[in-house]
């Protein structure tokens, strides 16, 4: 059986530190399905067709990496992608508390679905799509931690 894992966010937008965190995925799982959750309540700085095209661009020449949008809940998209397994990325101790409570939740509401976290690279921990989101409102220069070839102008 394929291995297939959920790579569930936002991705508003992809950074440097989520690509790292699949490009250690691909070597967990077969197949890794990037999960944009469109949540209507949340504002979005890109639109979802913007952030859709955004990681299709950076994954373009890895077959085993596929995006997708979705609704509700992530534990529903998972078993519709037939994924056993959602991987989260690590940071900060915060984004451990934070992330803990959700995975509980989840596998309490569906056993069957793992999560499994990977700690990001040193390099990649300050990274987060708020504070790129900042920097672009103000007009700085986000490209050392974007994907490179990305317009986000
Ligand atoms: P969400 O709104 O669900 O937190 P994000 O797009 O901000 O969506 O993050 C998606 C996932 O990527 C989360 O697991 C987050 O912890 C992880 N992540 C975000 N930035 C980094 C980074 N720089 N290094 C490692 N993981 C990261």
């Amino acid at each position: 059986m394929k291995k297939i894992a959920v790579f569930p966010g936002s991705f508003d937008p992809i950074t440097i530190g989520h690509q790292e965190i699949v490009r250690r995925g691909l070597h967990l799982f077969d197949e890794i399905v990037i999960g944009i959750g469109n949540n209507t309540s949340k504002n979005s700085y890109f639109p979802v067709d913007k952030r859709f095209a955004f990681i299709e661009k950076v994954f373009s020449a890895e077959p085993r990496v596929s995006v997708t949008v979705y609704e509700g809940l992530t534990i529903d998209f998972c078993k519709r992608m037939n994924a056993n397994f959602i991987i989260r990325g690590l940071r900060t101790a915060a984004d451990f508390e934070f992330e803990r409570a959700i995975a509980q939740m989840n596998s309490s509401m569906e056993p069957a679905i793992e999560t499994v976290f990977i700690i990001s690279g040193p390099e990649y921990s300050p990274i987060s799509s708020s504070i790129i989101r900042e920097i672009l409102k103000n007009r700085g220069d986000v490209s050392k931690f974007v994907p490179a070839g990305l317009d986000l102008s």
